[in-house]
């Protein structure tokens, strides 16, 4: 813990002991940032700019990348320049699993510079969650932050899978789920303190300038934008059902929201909702060659430390992205299948003196024969 930030928290335990705490607190917060006692929190970017970031590494997710660019920018450009949020750009995630709202959340937190946690709604239940309350995301974010009060204070909580916490009595749904989302809304509404654990004792932690973010594939969702709409549940092909929820206009997508289980309430303190759309093959394709942090980088890097370079085929590319396509986990299968593919090549080539290798759509089809051929040729240029 640096010297400014020990003194700060001294401070703040001096603080949060009398009454009117906020205020002393925020203008004591300010003084020592001025004097450069602690890091005053800055940030300097504009929507597009971090809309370009995001595009860097993630592939697709149009409407996502730029509602969560205006919800970020405007939330912590607020903060640095010293506003206030009277209402929280809380954001809603909808879509497919593995098509990147994890990954858009991990990435706009470290563009922001402001702790992440990441939790997921099942592990609650309407009288607790295991190791706590709902409460217990802010003390979690407390430890992300190191225990620095004002940077969790200004965090961002990701919260998955919220679909699972949707109320419906009889569909088998938890019916407990109205609870959970209760327990949520205090956490995600301003106003409120909470106590946490920190090294110098417990303290309190305000939700005033958390960003909330909610995730979920809310899959039933068309069954019911389908209804709302005039038309039959049953028809449509499944490919459709993402459509129409891009379809949707937002009044028709926020009943939909409600009648699927989500409490009016909780709807109301996320003003955002930003749709995303299962990965199509091609998008598979681009996020392995045009994603900044595409899965084969590492591959490349670990066969180069053994002093093999290794190119990546078109083919090869079109192969990786329809076996993942066909395992229906969105980008998640790309790893799965590159490493299936490679595991051969990166367990029998070091040592062989190969030094280059073109990965093939027969190596990604056909691992181990290929990788022995490959090494059986080289042996044989040799003489051996
Ligand atoms: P989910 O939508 O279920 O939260 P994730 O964001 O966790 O999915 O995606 C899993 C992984 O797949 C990410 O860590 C990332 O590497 C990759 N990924 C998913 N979607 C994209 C995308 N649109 N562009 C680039 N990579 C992606």
């Amino acid at each position: 813990m640096t010297g400014g930030r020990r003194s700060r928290d001294n401070k703040l335990d001096q603080l949060l002991s009398t009454e009117d705490s906020e205020k002393t607190l925020t203008e004591d917060v300010k003084k020592e940032e001025a004097q450069g006692k602690v890091n005053k929190f800055t940030f300097d970017m504009t929507p597009k700019e971090l809309y370009a970031l995001l595009c860097k590494s993630v592939i697709g997710q149009d409407e996502a990348k730029i509602k969560l660019s205006n919800a970020i920018c405007y939330h912590y450009q607020n903060l640095a320049t010293g506003g206030n949020n009277k209402q929280k750009n809380n954001v809603l995630l909808l879509g497919p699993t593995g098509c990147g709202k994890t990954y858009l959340v991990q990435k706009v937190a470290k563009a922001v510079k402001v702790p992440l946690i990441i939790g997921d709604a099942t592990k609650f239940s309407g009288t607790g969650y295991v190791g706590g309350k709902v409460e217990s995301l802010l003390q979690d974010l407390l430890v992300k932050a190191e225990y620095d009060l004002a940077a969790a204070s200004r965090g961002i909580i990701y919260l998955d899978e919220l679909d699972k916490i949707a109320c419906k009595d009889g569909s088998g749904r938890d019916v407990s789920g109205r609870d959970v989302q209760n327990g949520l809304l205090k956490i995600i509404e301003g106003g409120n303190e909470f106590p946490v654990m920190h090294p110098t004792g417990q303290r309190m932690i305000k939700t005033d300038n958390i960003l909330f973010i909610g995730g979920g594939a809310f899959s039933d969702l068309y069954k019911i934008l389908r209804g709302q709409t005039g038309g039959d549940a049953k028809q449509g092909a499944e490919n459709d059902d993402g459509e129409l929820l891009f379809k949707a206009n937002p009044g028709y997508l926020l009943k939909a929201l409600m009648k699927y289980g989500m409490i009016p309430e909780l709807l109301g303190r996320i003003p955002v909702i930003a749709r995303l759309k299962a990965l199509t093959k091609q998008e598979l394709r681009d996020i392995l060659t045009k994603s900044d942090e595409s899965v084969l980088l590492q591959y490349v890097s670990d066969f180069k430390a053994y002093g093999t370079e290794v190119k990546f085929n078109e083919s090869a590319y079109d192969t990786i992205a329809e076996k993942a396509f066909e395992r229906g986990m969105g980008a998640r299968g790309l790893g799965a299948v590159v490493e299936e593919a490679l595991s051969p090549l990166k367990f029998h080539l070091p040592g062989t003196g190969v030094t280059e290798v073109e990965v093939t759509k027969q190596l990604i089809e056909y691992p181990l024969v290929t990788t022995l051929d490959i090494i059986q040729k080289h042996k044989k240029t040799l003489g051996g």
